[in-house]
């Protein structure tokens, strides 16, 4: 039988909020819920250490949607749909760098740039013929074009020659992003405990008693829900599902003739360089969406090869690619992207499913966790 210290349960029995998961969006909410209420007691509780998930396992694109991608989002949701995704995440980079600043999260303004394949000529037709269409939605946004033709010649890659250069797009340093992230709560107060997973919890007028896998329970007056991925762990019908990503990192391959960060097919595919001498590459989920639906955290050799050939026919033509680093991460999907964001029940908050740009969305998705909390429970 598993059992419980006096110490345990005098240490973590109450508090205010419990917040599951020390994700990017479970620690920023938290610190803005604490920086609110300071004098209430916030505790994050996460299943595993280093936000294990998706926040310490991304790519690092600081990102909107390219112009391919944002077309496919139209068309599986709506226009209106779209442009508020675009906008959160846009929005959300502009938070992220003005609360911690460009230096201290590694933020490179390269610009993105979306390529295509010879093979995908007729979708860069489709794509560049739409680019009137797209810059004109999205320039509410920022007041700018979003999305420019570049000439790719200089790449070295076997493109057509014609590309989509997104400039307010840029690479991050995830290690970097998550260290700010992490210290800043820490420094407002937030308590962070890791390796605490929850079981399940039980809701009454009062309070939320919250069940740890350890048998440790904890009292609170409010919970928020920032599982993603794997919110159906805890909440079945919540519509979110969980996406596995997978990433590949090349041994060092001197000095690259390109820079900055790349979208392709439809962002299904990404690549950027990486200290300029290795290439990050991740993605391809369209290879097997149903496959990729799963939250076990492998790589396979399906993808890896996938992926592998694609770095040697298209980003570094004739060149033999080895990955020294590869790793998988979830994420939370559904076909609209947009985050659910809002009261579960009358204690219970959420804010999951960040869709594939969820670094780019959490500064936004913690504000709105706040203007939620503020707007139904006062200041
Ligand atoms: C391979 C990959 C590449 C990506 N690339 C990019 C990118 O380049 N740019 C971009 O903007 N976004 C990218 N994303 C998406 C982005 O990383 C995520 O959307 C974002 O990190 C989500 O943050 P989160 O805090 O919501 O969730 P997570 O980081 O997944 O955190 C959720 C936390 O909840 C914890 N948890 C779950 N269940 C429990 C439980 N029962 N008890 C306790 N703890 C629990 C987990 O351990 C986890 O730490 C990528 C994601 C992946 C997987």
């Amino acid at each position: 039988m598993k059992t419980i210290s006096y110490w345990e349960h005098q240490g973590f029995g109450k508090a205010d909020w419990v917040v599951i998961g020390a994700g990017l969006v479970g620690l920023q909410s938290a610190r803005r819920i604490k920086e609110s209420y300071p004098k209430s007691r916030v505790l994050v509780v996460d299943e595993h250490a280093l936000g294990n998930a998706a926040s310490l396992r991304n790519a690092g694109f600081a990102c909107f949607g390219s112009a391919g991608e944002m077309l496919d989002e139209v068309a599986r949701t709506s226009e209106a749909d779209a442009l508020g995704l675009y906008e959160k995440r846009y929005l959300g980079i502009q938070k992220l760098l003005g609360r911690y600043g460009a230096e201290k999260i590694g933020f490179q303004a390269s610009g993105g740039t979306e390529v295509f394949s010879h093979s995908d000529s007729e979708e860069a037709d489709r794509v560049f013929g739409s680019l009137k269409y797209l810059n004109s939605m999205l320039h509410a946004v920022h007041g700018k074009d979003s999305f420019e033709i570049c000439d790719t010649g200089s790449s070295g890659m076997n493109v057509i020659n014609r590309g989509i250069f997104s400039p307010l797009e840029g690479g991050l340093r995830s290690h970097l992003l998550y260290q700010a992230v992490r210290e800043d709560a820490l420094k407002a107060g937030v308590e962070i405990y890791e390796g605490m997973r929850v079981s399940d919890w039980q809701e009454d007028e009062q309070s939320v008693k919250v069940q740890m896998e350890s048998g440790l329970t904890v009292t609170c007056s409010r919970l928020l829900v920032c599982t993603n991925g794997f919110s159906k762990r805890l909440i079945p019908d919540l519509a979110v599902a969980p996406a596995r990503g997978q990433v590949f990192v090349t041994k060092t391959l001197g000095k690259l003739p390109f820079e900055g960060i790349y979208h392709a097919d439809k962002g299904y595919i990404y690549f950027r360089e990486l200290g300029g001498d290795r290439v990050l590459i991740g993605g391809g989920r369209n290879l097997d969406f149903e496959a990729e639906e799963t939250m076990e955290m492998v790589v396979t050799d399906r993808f890896k090869n996938h992926l592998k050939s694609y770095m040697e026919s298209v980003v570094l033509p004739g060149k033999s690619i080895e990955f020294e680093y590869e790793w998988s991460g979830v994420m939370g999907m559904n076909e609209n992207r947009n985050p659910i964001i809002g009261w579960h029940s009358n204690r219970v908050c959420l804010a999951v499913r960040m869709g594939g740009m969820g670094v780019a969305l959490s500064s936004w998705v913690a504000d709105e966790v706040l203007h939620v909390v503020e707007r139904d429970l006062g200041v």
